[in-house]
């Protein structure tokens, strides 16, 4: 059977705090973009990277998305239990940092893993390792692998990483949260990583066939189709394919 991959879109909607200051420039210029924003937004990209990949995915958090139903929390442990309970075989939480909420030039991705998982740390280093080189040409930083006693990361059953894909109050890094580039490069490197730690090939997006336009060349019409006919047959005495349509 496919590997199943859990992916914990970190924090809900309604979470308190985990916010950026608001916005100095850009399109989103005064706006406090949440860090479920993100986390979610990157959720969907990753789990569609990782089944065209031939992955089953399975998103825990995504039930607690709107904050309204499970608490404004939410719950780690519903979570955790969920992919306990699915036996995944990975489970990777999707999160942005924040260092102070007010704006400092800092900033950069670190991942996590549960302080003895060896797994964990295999699998961090792969995916810090392919998520940094992806997020260079958005100059954010590589802060690197880091040991944690993160809840996420203790209480389930499979190797567990948590990413932080860069800080809510970096001048920087803020400004990248609702760029879907970044959003759909992030997910392509986490599927690569991911790809990697199971041995799997990575199965890039198909490129999009260019539709075809045709030019046609017209000769001449007749209200006669005797005229045309003989045209025609003028025409393919000379080496052309010519057909005869009716407008
Ligand atoms: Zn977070």
């Amino acid at each position: 059977m496919n590997k199943l991959i859990a992916i914990d879109a970190g924090h809900t909607l309604l979470a308190s705090g985990r916010r950026t200051p608001p916005l100095r420039h850009g399109k989103h210029k005064g706006k406090q973009v949440r860090e479920a924003e993100f986390n979610f937004a990157l959720s969907y990209k990753l789990k569609e990277e990782l089944e065209r990949c031939g992955f089953r995915t399975l998103l825990v958090a995504e039930d607690e998305k709107s904050g309204k139903k499970h608490g404004k929390e939410g719950t780690l442990k519903r979570r955790t239990d969920k992919a306990n309970r699915a036996h995944a075989d990975i489970y990777i939480s999707l999160h942005y940092n924040a260092n102070r909420s007010y704006w400092w030039n800092g900033g950069g991705i670190d991942t996590f893993y549960y302080k003895t998982s060896k797994l964990g740390k295999k699998l961090a280093k792969l995916v810090q390792n392919e998520v940094s080189s992806a997020a260079k040409k958005y100059k954010v930083k590589n802060r690197g692998v880091k040991k944690c006693k993160f809840y996420v990361t203790k209480y389930t059953d499979m190797p567990a990483v948590l990413v932080e894909h860069g800080f809510m109050d970096s001048t920087n890094d803020a400004y990248l949260m609702l760029n879907e580039h970044y959003q759909r490069d992030l997910a392509i490197a986490e599927a690569k990583a991911i790809c990697k730690y199971f041995k799997v090939k990575y199965v890039p997006t198909p490129k999009k066939c260019a539709k075809k336009e045709l030019y046609r060349v017209q000769v001449g019409s007749y209200s006669d189709k005797q005229n045309a006919e003989k045209l025609a047959e003028e025409l393919a005495k000379k080496g052309y394919t010519p057909f005869i349509t009716k407008s």
